[in-house]
């Protein structure tokens, strides 16, 4: 799984498929609530507020 910002989407997108050879799903946080979860505030790449989990 990551955390990114929006500029570094495809990047993890690349990453996972690598990984685990698979598609991930793309969840956009804003629009997603956790309730037993706190998504990381910034993104694994730059630091910059996350914004889509890649999972
Ligand atoms: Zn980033």
């Amino acid at each position: 799984m990551y955390v990114v910002c929006k500029n570094h989407v495809e990047r993890a997108i690349d990453r996972f498929v690598e990984e685990f050879e698979d598609a991930p799903d793309i969840v956009d946080l804003k629009e997603t609530e956790f309730s037993d979860w706190d998504p990381p505030a910034t993104c694994v790449e730059c630091g910059e507020k996350a914004e889509f989990l890649v999972v």
